[in-house]
């Protein structure tokens, strides 16, 4: 496969530029997940899934500022990543990415000061891409609000669960809107991610 077939605007594909064709991972999503299905990707870091993910992040972003003129301020897609380096890292390919189509992302995370990553927010924002708890305080002060949040990344949903961030991740994702996209990475498959899975997504999500 390459990248033509993908048939996605240059703008999109922009980051994609040094590679030569998309990664395993990312051309067994690209099709769902641009179809608006809901996807579950067994896959390890290094495999290209941020782009996977990330690509219709972009697109679903493009889908929805092309019905509205004014400039949104809640974000319309969520990351959510067990610890603070991941969250930078995907931070990081994120912003670089959404540069070519003009959309903004933010990354919260614990252990350092609220002040930036607040000012972040209010200037605006298309992608969150947060640890749980950070969001959720961010949340309860009123500076983070997911009600138009229809695309849903839980990254690692494996390890988030092991850290115990369960309650956090429920109570999160209960505040993004109820038509929502959602899509789940995990390196295991244990019976509590198979259960939050069930619950959160669509009876019948894509498994690759
Ligand atoms: P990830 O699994 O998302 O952390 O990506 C791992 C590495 O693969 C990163 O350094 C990416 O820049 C790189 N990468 C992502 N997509 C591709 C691709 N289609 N071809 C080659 N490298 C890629």
């Amino acid at each position: 496969s390459s990248f033509e077939e993908a048939k996605l605007p240059d703008e999109v594909l922009q980051c994609c530029k040094s590679f030569s064709k998309p990664s395993p991972i990312q051309s067994h999503a690209w099709p769902y997940l641009l179809d608006g299905r809901d996807f579950i990707g067994i896959a390890a870091t290094g495999s290209g899934k941020t782009l996977a993910f990330g690509i219709p992040a972009l697109m679903h972003i493009r889908h929805s500022v092309n019905q509205k003129t004014t400039r949104r301020v809640n974000p319309l897609c969520l990351v959510l990543s067990p610890t603070r380096e991941l969250a930078q890292q995907i931070a990081d390919v994120l912003c670089e990415a959404g540069k070519s189509c003009g959309a903004r992302s933010v990354c919260l995370y614990g252990g350092t000061s609220k002040g930036p990553q607040i000012s972040a927010l209010k200037a605006g924002v298309d992608i969150v891409i947060g640890t749980p708890g950070r969001l959720k305080d961010l949340m309860e002060m009123g500076f983070c609000r997911l009600q138009e949040v229809s695309y849903v990344v839980l990254d690692e949903a494996d390890r988030m669960l092991d850290m115990g961030f369960e309650p956090e991740v429920r109570s999160i994702l209960s505040q993004t809107c109820s038509v929502r996209q959602m899509v789940m990475f995990s390196a295991t498959w244990p019976s509590s991610v198979h259960q939050l899975a069930q619950e959160f997504m669509d009876p019948n999500p894509v498994k690759v």
